[in-house]
């Protein structure tokens, strides 16, 4: 149990329509993470299947059954919130067992399920204090705590680590794996964090403007983005988008020109495209020092040191955006000295001129 269907959601906001017909099937014990840019409709979608926000039109459906109309405790839901919402006068312990308390659960079992819980968490020591006694990461964990004894079939988690430090996120990361592993129970998770959505994700769905742009597990998202969006987004430096022009194509290859080479892809060609304007993606990470396939003359003007990496951001003739690029370990490259960058043909992406992605 645990399956969640949604058939062409559409939610609007007055006259504004901030999820266009979403759907999307959730496999039971699935974690699935919503990705996309602020506004995008992730957060809306989640509310709409928790039941917190009306659902203007189309159908969510859980474990076979249509939920629209039933209120959240009815759903089968549990969700976790970036604000823990957890009572300060109360104890960790009672924190926990609230939604118990409400369904006038007998004692014995709230005290067997709230230490169940608290046990998974690492929370034991804990149960008699209260909130503010805790570290943020503590305090995300009790509200993680109350949606467990609550054993839904679906948890729903609305950037919950967004208030902890860098550290605690790491760390928090790593413990919803562990509790997703030993739950089995189907997650859906809402975040800005692309660390979190790749780390954590089966599968991602990436939204752009309330639509799905691209839904897949991560590495598909990273490898084979079906779009300049999906391109852009995921990967960190944000991939290379350099415009070029089809001057020829085979079935298992395309030839474009791009800033005065030319330069055969492994893409499969389509009738038509000679002649048409195309973007070459190119990641930063695949761009290497020297002469490669393809070479490209830069001039760095910021270069980032981070020990483990060097990032660079360079002029390329003709284009007023950036060229990104990232090394390996610590180079000692200078500002504004030209430098020859180079990446493989087989790293290369094409997208077409609306920003469809050729299959490689
Ligand atoms: P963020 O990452 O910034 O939280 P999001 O992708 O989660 O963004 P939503 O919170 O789902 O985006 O909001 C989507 C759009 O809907 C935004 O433009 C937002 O202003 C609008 N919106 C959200 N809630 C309401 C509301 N109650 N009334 C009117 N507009 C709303």
């Amino acid at each position: 149990m645990g399956q969640l269907s949604l058939k062409s959601v559409i939610k609007t906001f007055g006259e504004f329509e901030v999820v266009k017909g979403v759907s999307l099937d959730v496999h039971e014990g699935e974690f699935v993470v919503f990705v996309g840019p602020s506004g995008c409709g992730k957060s809306t979608l989640l509310r709409m299947i928790a039941g917190l926000e009306h659902t203007t039109d189309g159908d969510i459906v859980i474990d076979g059954k249509r939920v629209n109309d039933l209120p959240p405790v009815k759903r089968g839901i549990a969700m976790v919130f970036q604000s823990y919402a957890l009572y300060p006068h109360m104890t960790v312990f009672e924190n926990i067992a609230f939604p118990l308390r409400v369904e006038k659960a007998p004692a014995d079992v709230i005290k067997k399920k709230v230490e169940a819980a608290a046990a998974i968490l690492h929370l034991d020591t804990r149960l008699q204090q209260k909130p503010g006694q805790l570290s943020g990461g503590q305090r995300q964990r009790v509200a993680i705590g109350r949606a467990i004894v609550r054993e839904p079939e679906i948890f729903l988690f609305d950037e919950p680590l967004s208030n902890l430090d860098a550290a605690l996120r790491a760390d928090m990361r790593i413990e919803l794996t562990r509790l997703h592993k030993q739950l089995g129970a189907t997650m859906i998770y809402v975040t800005h964090d692309q660390i979190e959505a790749m780390t954590m994700a089966d599968r991602i769905v990436v939204l752009n403007g309330g639509h799905i742009a691209q839904v897949g597990a991560p590495l598909e998202l990273y490898h084979k983005p079906q779009n300049t969006f999906v391109a852009g987004f995921i990967g960190n430096p944000r991939m290379n988008l350099l415009p070029a022009r089809c001057v020829g194509t085979s079935a298992a290859a395309v030839t474009v020109q791009c800033q005065g080479q030319t330069i055969t892809l492994p893409v499969a060609g389509r009738e038509g495209l000679v002649g048409s304007d195309l973007l070459l993606g190119i990641r930063p990470e695949h761009v290497a020092l020297g002469r490669v396939d393809v070479t490209l003359r830069v001039v760095p003007h910021v270069v980032e040191q981070l020990g483990q990496q060097t990032v660079g951001y360079a002029a390329l003739e003709g284009r007023e955006e950036n060229f990104l690029f990232v090394l390996p370990g610590t180079r000692g490259i200078q500002d504004d000295q030209p430098l020859d960058v180079g990446f493989r043909a087989g790293d290369c992406h094409l997208f077409d001129a609306e920003g469809n992605a050729l299959e490689r």
